[in-house]
Parts: structure tokens; sequence; C-alpha cells
């Protein structure tokens, strides 16, 4: 799968096409759509919220506003509900939810040179939206397999889209895969970033510039690695925004009231630092792991194509119509800073019409938990079992367990099945993972498949 425009203007074939007018970037790939986005962002902003240091301050708030509201006015800002926020965090950075809500750092606004500057990022996150790379990003890895392979299919329900990723295993956070983007889509987002601000009157440039001063920075002071791990350097910035500029329409750039981002910077410079955030594990009052444990009496679930037992004091979370469940006590599905996440249960997932064999699917599945399961490594190889005369396999794995001072180990066994590819991950802590393994082998010799 390829993004043909990408590659395309990366072309010199194309070269001479543009030159006359503007790129028009349009979003890739995409299993969500525009108002899905929407839903996910209100909900994701929800929950950063409680997470960070939201600052209530009019003035600055009233500050970004004014620079963000000249910017979304660009026909090339699209019609997305965009909302601002600002984050008492010195660390210099920014980031954008699908659908509009943005966060902006008081670090963004004690570092930049200019106001040309700030809206340079504000402009480089809200293209982020309007390119619908969070959930492209997604979409991607859906794709690709593992743990959010079936998150496309839950989502025809209605109900909390991020519960039901959080239950796939797309984790919320400053990590999560929204949040991450690709060279590529940083450097459209940085050219059509320029369109925006050309349009807002600003001189695109100084985007471009602000990211080299942090480049040239990184390393040498804290607080700006967080930016460029989500927003990966594409390289040659100010020279792409450069030629960039040279195809949009003729502006008087203004960089801004000095007076005004001094004001700026001297009331987020007032603000006192907000306390650490809270480490994962710490903070939240997780059961312990032991009243978590599977009782050996067990009922029976019925999903369409097959049926399980799973035990009497555990739940089923999941749609009665979809293969995919999650099985676990109240308090085994916690929440963390990468978002919520099966700390204890078994995980039911359903890959569709992956051809191949079951081998190399496996191992693909496996790659996919490896890139989006914190700490995730693969602990005992791919290895033939049978499951009610059926060829299947078992993979042993181990990640970082949301218990303190716990290793997680999760057992999958994949098995092909109606056009597709079933996976049981049985999860435990490390210190629970003796007294829960004849539970986990009555769940799955009572597997059968329709
Ligand atoms: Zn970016």
């Amino acid at each position: 799968m390829k993004n043909r425009f990408l590659a395309c203007i990366l072309t010199l074939a194309c070269a001479g096409l543009a030159a006359a007018q503007s790129k028009k970037f349009k979003p890739g790939m995409n299993f969500y759509s525009i108002e899905q986005d929407i839903q996910l962002g209100r909900e994701a902003a929800a929950e950063f919220e409680k997470k960070l240091a939201i600052v209530n301050n009019q003035e600055l708030l009233s500050y970004i506003r004014g620079i963000g509201d000249r910017l979304t006015a660009s026909p090339a800002a699209g019609k997305f509900p965009y909302t601002w926020r600002i984050v008492n965090d010195k660390s210099i950075n920014a980031f954008a939810l699908p659908g509009g809500p943005m966060f902006v750092n008081t670090g963004l606004l004690l570092n930049a040179d200019n106001e040309a500057q700030v809206a340079g990022v504000l402009a480089h996150e809200i293209s982020h939206i309007v390119l619908r790379h969070g959930t492209n990003q997604m979409s991607k890895q859906q794709l690709l397999g593992g743990l959010g392979a079936g998150a496309g299919i839950f989502l025809g329900n209605s109900g909390s889209i991020l519960g039901q990723l959080g239950q796939l295993g797309i984790g919320l956070g400053l990590q999560s895969v929204l949040l991450k983007y690709s060279r590529g889509a940083e450097k459209d987002s940085d050219l059509l970033g320029s369109q925006i601000m050309n349009d807002a009157g600003y001189n695109p440039v100084e985007m471009a510039r602000f990211f080299e001063k942090l480049q040239s920075e990184s390393g040498k002071r804290s607080g700006i690695e967080e930016w460029f791990s989500s927003h990966p350097n594409p390289g040659n910035r100010v020279r792409d925004v450069e030629r960039e500029v040279t195809t949009l329409p003729r502006r008087t750039y203004s960089a801004g009231n000095p007076a005004t981002l001094a004001r700026a910077k001297q009331v987020a410079g007032g603000i006192p630092a907000a306390p650490k955030p809270a480490v994962p594990g710490q903070g939240t009052t997780l059961p312990a792991p032991a009243t978590l444990r599977p009782s050996a009496q067990l009922r029976n679930h019925q999903a369409p194509s097959f049926s399980i037992d799973y035990p009497s004091n555990w739940d089923a979370l999941g749609d009665a119509q979809r293969p995919d469940v999650i099985f676990a006590a109240k308090g085994g599905v916690v929440q963390d800073q990468q978002g919520p996440n099966v700390a204890y249960g078994t995980l039911v997932g359903f890959q569709p019409n992956k051809p191949g064999d079951l081998a190399p699917l496996t191992q693909e599945l496996m790659d996919g938990f490896v890139r989006t399961v914190p700490g995730a490594k693969v602990t005992a190889n791919p290895r033939p079992i049978s499951v009610q005369g059926q060829n299947a396999m078992l993979t042993q794995m181990s990640a970082h367990s949301a218990f303190p001072n716990e290793t997680e180990q999760i057992v999958v066994v994949t098995i092909p099945h109606g056009g597709g590819l079933y996976y049981f991950a049985f999860v435990a802590p490390q210190s629970e993972y003796r007294a829960a393994e004849p539970v986990f082998q009555q769940m799955l010799r009572s597997l059968r498949f329709r």
C-alpha cells in the first residue's frame, strides 16, 4: 500500500506540474470516518485533560486562540471543530488529537523567538488534523496486524471509540500510535502548514527555522526529545518550505507584535511548575493481582463463530455479534499512561481475509504485538500445537506489566479458521501465571468453532 500522491511529490516528474500552483494534500488511507475522528478526539481530549496540568489562564488562552483562529480561517485548515488548551509543562511541545483538539505547552511559548514560530507549530499540528494522520496511522497498524486488528470491526457500534480501542490495546498517551507520525507525514504537515501560515500572513519559513533550531539544540537541553519522538525530522525543512512558498500567493508577512509575545512569556513563566505526572502503577490503586485470579468455575461465552468457557468471576467485554472479546475481572483491564490495557485476562481477536500459511501469519502477528505492546518481546518462538484437532501455534511473550514490580506473561495461541486468523492471548502478571495457567488451559480445551 502506497500513498500515490506522496510518491508523486517526491519525484521530479511532478515538480513541474506543481510549480504554478500550491499543492493539494489529501488524507491517506483511513478506516475511520471524519465523524469518528471528531468523536475519538473529543474522548481522548477528555482523558488527556484529566492527566495533564491544564492552565486556565484567560490571557494566555486568548493569545493562543487568537493565533489559532487566524490560522484555522485558512481554507486549507478545513472545517474541523478546533479547540485550544494550554498545558503547564516547560518542555517544548504541542500536540493535536484527531478531529480538532489542540494542546500547547507553556514551554513552546517560552522558547519561540517570535509569534510566527508559535503559529508555525500550531499550523503544523493543524495539518496533522486536516490530513488525519492519527487515524491514518491507526489504520495502517490495523492493516499490518497486531492488537488493533479488530478495531475497525468494533467501530461499527455506537459507544466510546476510545474505550473500544483501549480494549484492543491501542493505548492513549504521548507515545500512542495516534501521536507518532512518519517522516512523510511530517513533510506533508510542514508543507500544508506553510499554506495555512501564508494564508494567515505569517512567514512559513519561521516554522521550519524553529524546528531546525530545536533539532540543533536537542541533546543539549531537556524537553525537546518529546517533540522529535512524535514528529521525526524529515530533513531539509527550510529548503522544502522555501520551495513551497514560491508556489503560494504572495503575502505581506507579519511576525506579530513582539510585546504581546513578551507578555505571554511573562505570564507563562510566572506559572509555578506542575507536580510531576504519576509514574505508571503509582497513584492509581490497582487491586492486588491475586484478587483477580480466574475461578476454575467456568461459564460459557457464545461468539458468532465459536464458543469458549471463561472464569465465572470474570466478565466478557465485547459485542456478541463479533469474534473480538476480552475476558477479565473488574480491575484486570487497567488505565496507565499508555491508556487502558489488559493486565490480567484473555483477549480474543480475529484478523479476517489474510491468506497465507499459519507460521508466517503468526510471525506477522507477533511482530505487531512487539511493535505495539510496551516492552513486549517473544520469549519462546511459535511452535505448532493442536487445538481440537486443528493446527494451531503457541507463542510465549513477556511485556511490561501494569502491576508494580511485575513482568507480564503472555501466551498467544493462533488458529486459522473461517477465512482468517484467530488469536487467543492469555495474559497474567508473572506472580500469578502458575495459578492462572490451568484455567487458561481449561479455556482453550473448551474452545469449539462452528
Ligand atoms: Zn508533526
